[in-house]
């Protein structure tokens, strides 16, 4: 089976060394195996991505001397086909719409939290990314409840019923190349956002039906998304896709050991190439050295 590897980088900044290191992933893993390397630009949120961001993607990833297999995929050209997914999802009915903001899941999880009997759900308050674990406020709304709030016009996400979901897919595993074989444990993320009122896709599903439709076999990424993995396979079950194998890399770091924000213009590429840096000595502080 060729190997196919893809880069999925947000043109909401510069590429830093952080991103380098995970194009370079990517890009090694399919050319050792003579495999193919794909680029995808991953802008469905179009309040905060820059087409000029874009341009400075592909000239960086050019300039450290890295190529790619076939046209470019930008999510903002392919609505359909999330459309269609979350469909699927929504005639299975898995999906139902949640209408509250930040703050009153903020005031629901707090409310819960001081009852006298603690109404708080078991496990984790907290996803591992630090959210709070949707309480499922909506989720428990009547059929008239939602029709009311949805004719009034509201603002809306859609939500996966993350209980529901995990009982019809049943126990999924995953593997990944440098972890080995996972538990799928999607329900550590809850009833994950798949898209809202004016967007028809979140990350979770683009990334999901991308890798899918692109015939993606090995997902580099860093290890800042392993959470997401587990919803991601659940996805897959739910969504009847080809399971690929994943590889997430640990995240560069600085000299004092923390990790590289996203758009730390310090260790922008273009800052390194100002300085006259060469591609090579840039591949070598992204971690790959010739
Ligand atoms: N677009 C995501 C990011 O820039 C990466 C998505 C992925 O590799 O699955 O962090």
């Amino acid at each position: 089976m060729t190997v196919v590897t893809r880069f999925a980088p947000s043109p909401t900044g510069f590429l830093h060394l952080g991103h380098a290191h995970s194009a370079l992933a990517g890009w090694r893993r399919a050319r050792e195996a003579g495999g193919r390397f794909l680029l995808r630009i991953e802008d469905i949120d179009q309040t905060r991505c820059r087409p000029v961001f874009e341009d400075a993607i592909l000239e960086d990833l050019a300039w450290l001397g890295l190529d790619w297999d076939g046209p470019v995929r930008r999510q903002s050209e392919h609505w359909d086909d999330y459309r269609a997914a979350l469909a699927v999802l929504e005639g299975q009915g898995l999906i139902y719409p949640c209408f509250c903001t930040r703050r009153e899941i903020q005031a629901e999880i707090a409310a819960m939290q001081s009852a006298p009997h603690g109404s708080a759900p078991h496990g984790p308050a907290d996803t591992p990314d630090g959210s709070p674990l949707y309480p499922g406020t909506c989720r428990r709304l009547s059929p008239r409840e939602r029709a009311d709030r949805l004719a009034e016009g509201r603002a809306y996400a859609l939500r996966l019923d993350m209980a529901e979901a995990m009982r019809r897919a049943g126990r999924l595993s995953w593997a990944d190349e440098l972890a080995g074989e996972q538990v799928a444990r999607p329900e550590r993320l809850g009833d994950v956002v798949l898209a809202r009122k004016e967007t028809p896709t979140s990350y979770h599903l683009a990334v999901t039906v991308d890798d899918e439709i692109q015939g993606v076999t090995t997902v580099t990424r860093g290890l800042d998304l392993f959470e997401a993995t587990h919803v991601h396979r659940l996805l897959q079950a739910l969504l009847g896709y080809r399971v690929p194998v994943w590889r997430h890399h640990a995240l560069l770091t600085d000299a004092a050991g923390r990790r590289l924000a996203k758009r730390s213009d310090a260790a922008a590429i273009r800052a390194f190439r100002a300085e006259g840096r060469s591609a090579a000595e840039v591949r070598a502080l992204a971690g790959f050295p010739d």
